[in-house]
């Protein structure tokens, strides 16, 4: 049976279906919408939209001044214009309060701002529209609603070039454009756009998108994919762990300068230049290892000090050690498991990581948590000085190592670094909580061993003393040798900053370098030839003591000239790791177990 009231029930239920479908697709004014253009390419110019929904009247607007680089960049320096207008289109005040914020006034009803920007930063620390493609980390393009920084947002892409796809981490929106439910995430999604090659693969429920930008001669797809199934199922399984349904490997292959990757949570942009691609193919697989592993370790397993993000200032931190070189340590430790790193491989890894650290005078002076915290430094020559600081990365890493030796020496081999970032995982990323920086990790590191390793932290954390190394190798059967040698030395030191050109950091006082006029702060434009880049430290370690080097540099006033000198020659301390003459079984089994990752399986032999 059908009665009237039933049937008009029914008609009021339909109409308010109706009315619910007619919200969904009507643009939407209830989120802070961006609409990016892509006007001028040649210029490096995109053009931004943003529609902010009702509210209150007055709306600060920020534009970071740093992202994915521990560096302040300040963005608003790109920034040509803003303005913006009511609803109706009538003009309303924009007021700046600093370089990055502006306040909006009479938004009551909403509001549409509008600015342009210049983007012209390569790599994947950047932000980039060329005719070629675009890549955008879009914390350096997007203003954000100081109010609403929290609060679902929605992106789309106009004016693309014929042609060009997008890829990205982000989530497709019903209405066009990709959303997120906040801004953090929202700046935590790169985005390609070109006519990239893209493909894509399944591996123990994940599934991984690998977009590539680059001349198709210059890399092999199916080797790439290859390598990406071991490295994901390594590191899956030595976790224990998958928190995501997709993940994306964004790659360029430039034939310029070019080096680095970047860690998102649902993603990572890498950048390798073609010719060190082709040559030495393992520097793809350890930055990739790198990069995947950091979706664990610093995205989900994070410090304190890093949240909340200030976009306005330093976030000062003392756990890049743990958060960057431990990530080292744990790729290490996933590229052994996965094949594409042998014993012996590793072995010279970690002997040219302790010269590299023993070489640098500051290794007395500069903890790895003071390290971590001058990370904002790292934009000047003066403080890339080797007296002048240590790396965070490289110390770090050999922290990774030693502590997971103590570990194991504590337990009897039944804990090991795996347990303490399976712990971390469990204790505070899986609990939505942030550690304590080096205390949550020695937290853990005391839980998993049951062991107090207060002395561990304190001398070679938060300390400066000489680390003993030959103490931590005994258990797994290995000593460091000491050696002398004589390299090369072409009589200077220079370095890049991320997407900067090679700075020339110091020159050694009466060398032949200095001789044939070269001086701190000159820019190196090319060394024999070659376009100074991320190669030309390795052009100038592959020279030998008496060669030839001739090197074409700007100086500090903007005159351009051609150096050249004769290479000298340097004794450096070289250290080799080799096997005890008699090696035990324990040390033999507490070995295999180390170059696994892996705790001991067995029962360790009981304690004399
Ligand atoms: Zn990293």
């Amino acid at each position: 049976m059908i009665n009237s009231d039933s049937r008009r029930g029914a008609e009021r239920y339909l109409l308010r279906l109706a009315l619910i479908l007619a919200t969904a697709l009507a643009p939407s004014y209830a989120v802070t919408d961006y609409t990016i253009s892509l006007v001028h390419p040649e210029q490096h110019l995109v053009e931004v939209q943003i529609q902010l929904p009702e509210g209150s009247s007055q709306r600060e607007l920020q534009l970071p001044v740093w992202n994915a680089l521990y560096q302040v960049r300040d963005f608003a320096q790109y920034l040509n214009w803003v303005r913006a207008k009511d609803r109706g289109g009538r003009p309303l005040t924009v007021h700046a309060l600093d370089k990055s914020r502006w306040q909006i006034s009479g938004a009551e009803g909403g509001a549409v701002v509008e600015y342009e920007i210049y983007v012209d930063s390569f790599g994947p620390f950047g932000a980039q529209l060329t005719p070629h493609h675009a890549f955008f980390n879009l914390a350096q393009i997007l203003l954000y609603p100081v109010a609403a920084r929290s609060e679902p947002m929605v992106v789309r892409f106009t004016q693309l070039p014929e042609g060009w796809h997008v890829a990205t981490s982000l989530t497709p929106s019903p209405n066009g454009g990709f959303s997120a439910e906040n801004y953090d995430r929202l700046v935590d999604s790169p985005v390609e756009m070109g006519r990239f090659q893209e493909s894509d693969f399944d591996q123990d429920g994940g599934h991984y998108r690998v977009v590539v930008d680059a001349e198709p001669s210059d890399y092999d797809v199916e080797k790439i994919d290859a390598m990406l199934h071991k490295i994901v199922a390594a590191a899956t399984s030595w976790m224990a762990d998958r928190p995501f349904d997709i993940y994306m490997f964004l790659y360029h292959f430039p034939r310029g300068p070019a080096g680095g990757g970047m860690e998102h949570s649902y993603s990572t942009a890498i950048d390798v230049n073609a010719d060190v691609l082709s040559r030495s193919p393992e520097v793809l697989a350890s930055v990739t290892t790198h990069e995947f592993f950091h979706l664990w370790n610093v995205k989900r397993i994070r410090p304190q000090t890093l949240e909340p993000v200030d976009y306005t200032k330093e976030n000062y931190t003392r756990a890049l050690w743990f958060s960057e070189g431990c990530t080292s340590t744990a790729a290490d430790i996933i590229q052994l498991r996965s094949g594409l790193l042998d014993e012996s491989q590793f072995e010279r890894q970690l002997s040219s990581g302790i010269a590299e650290l023993e070489r640098r005078p500051a290794h007395l002076t500069q903890s790895a948590e003071d390290s971590s915290l001058d990370a904002w430094l790292e934009g000047n020559a003066y403080y890339r000085r080797p007296e002048r600081s240590i790396s965070y990365y490289n110390k770090g890493e050999l922290l990774g190592i030693m502590l997971d030796l103590t570990m194991r020496e504590a337990s009897h081999g039944q804990a090991s670094l795996r347990e303490v970032f399976q712990w971390m995982n469990q204790n505070y990323a899986k609990k939505g909580r942030f550690f304590p920086d080096s205390d949550g990790v020695r937290e853990a590191a005391e839980a998993v061993s049951h062991a107090d390793l207060g002395w561990f932290f304190a001398k070679y954390v938060a300390g400066t003393e000489e680390i003993p190394w030959n103490d931590f190798f005994r258990g797994v059967g290995l000593h460091l040798v000491e050696g002398k040698n004589t390299a090369a030395d072409a009589g200077f030191v220079a370095s890049r900053n991320f997407d900067g050109p090679m700075i020339v950091e110091s020159v050694t006082a009466g060398g032949e370098a200095e001789r044939a006029g070269l001086r701190a702060g000159d820019t190196i434009l090319e060394i024999n030839g070659k376009i100074a880049g991320q190669e030309s430290s390795e052009e100038v370690t592959g020279l030998a003591a008496g060669d030839t080097i001739t090197v074409r540099v700007r100086n500090r006033g903007g005159a351009e000239r051609e150096l050249k000198w004769k290479v000298g020659g340097r004794e450096e301390i070289t250290y080799e790791l080799k096997d005890f003459e008699n090696i035990s079984v324990e040390q033999r089994a507490r070995r295999t177990a180390w170059l696994k990752g892996e705790a001991q399986t067995l029962p360790a032999p009981s304690p004399h």
